[in-house]
């Protein structure tokens, strides 16, 4: 394949309110689209670490210096022919997983293109629409909380997920089970207890929820195989679950029965689809997480969540539960829980420039020679 330019532009979009998890607080998204022109077409993905590097130790500055130093280059001078050659340049080149998703996703949206085929039919998915759940974050008081539930769940989202930490779990869960008695319900913790802990989180059982996702350290999968032991509620890795080898011993350990599934996290498509087949292979649960990615992202894990084993509602919302404007041509948008990707080749969605040049902070164009 001749790759005649590569563009990449840092975006920064205002979030619709501050998005709190356990470990820190943004209120603006970073982003940084990668265009591969080839051939009079152009495929577009995503690299979206979360600003403040609380969710991993990526910042959008360390991920933009890995595409333009590291992973551009070497995709330049080396132009794989299909996605399948891609993996080997990207191990020889390094870099983070949030670059490599980066470069990686684009060569989808490509051979997608070339091939006429969407890309959900390119990872051996369905045409079929993914169920959303609604996801919030952390506030200041319960009202608050819930004033938000319930102006988003008009949109009829599939479950609720609620962030937690020590001190704000139970009294949260009881405001949102006894308002939504009946709702599909989970919490995320994103690390934030520690084996202490277990005794106290034996208490969620009592809501009924899906899933605990990630209450212990990334590295602490023998403390989720205690946990699990202990409590019926599921738990499910997200911030653990960053490679084969951890989902391997995971599996093994018995830390999980559910994994989450971001692209970003491990690194691409190709990465989130053989994690995904690892998983099935072993009788696990999948379902697809989001950092929350802007629309290029959004967009590829609704194609991925297509795939036969991801069984829960994807963390993918509309566009507009955060952003205050999308990239993509047209946004996300929820309809009765559902949500669809537009129909054509490759990602489907097409982007939009203006939205693009509106929030971009910083550019860089790359060539072959
Ligand atoms: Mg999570």
């Amino acid at each position: 394949m001749k790759i005649d330019r590569i563009v990449l532009t840092h975006v920064r979009v205002p979030l619709v309110e501050p998005f709190r998890i356990s470990s820190g607080e943004v209120t603006a998204k970073d982003g940084i689209i990668v265009a591969i022109e080839s051939d009079g077409l152009t495929g577009y993905g995503e690299a979206s670490p979360m600003a403040g590097s609380f969710y991993s130790s990526d910042t959008p500055e360390s991920v933009w210096n890995d595409l333009a130093i590291a992973l551009v280059p070497s995709v330049l001078r080396n132009p794989p022919t299909l996605v399948a050659e891609l993996q080997e340049i990207l191990n020889r080149a390094g870099g983070s997983p949030f670059a490599r998703a980066g470069i990686e996703t684009p060569f989808w949206d490509l051979e997608g293109q070339r091939m006429g085929k969407p890309l959900w039919e390119l990872l051996g998915g369905r045409n079929s629409p993914v169920e959303s759940g609604l996801a919030v974050g952390i506030y200041p008081t319960i009202d608050r909380m819930l004033g938000v539930i319930d102006r988003c769940m008009r949109e009829g989202y599939r479950r609720i997920k609620i962030k937690i930490q020590p001190g704000w779990d139970l009294v949260p869960l009881e405001a949102v089970r006894s308002r939504f008695p009946d709702i599909p319900l989970m919490v995320d913790a994103n690390c934030a207890y520690t084996q202490k802990d277990v005794p106290h989180l034996k208490h969620l059982d009592r809501f009924g929820l899906t899933m605990i996702e990630q209450p212990l350290p990334k590295n602490d999968l023998e403390g989720h195989a205690k946990l699990q032991k202990e409590i019926q509620t599921p738990v499910c890795l997200d911030e653990s679950a960053d490679d084969i080898q951890s989902i391997q011993q995971a599996i093994r350990f018995g830390a999980c029965r559910i994994v989450n599934i971001k692209i970003q996290r491990v690194g691409g498509l190709a990465n989130a689809k053989a994690i995904h087949d690892l998983c099935q292979a072993n009788n696990i649960p999948v379902w697809a997480g989001t950092m929350p990615e802007l629309g290029i992202g959004g967009v590829q894990t609704l194609h991925l969540a297509t795939l036969e084993n991801f069984r829960f509602p994807t963390d993918v919302e509309s566009s507009s539960r955060w952003f205050t404007e999308d990239i993509v041509e047209p946004p996300l948008q929820v309809t009765n829980g559902l949500l669809r990707v537009a129909p054509g080749p490759g990602n489907g969605h097409r982007v939009n420039a203006e939205a693009i040049r509106r929030w971009t902070i910083r550019e860089a164009e790359f060539t072959a020679g």
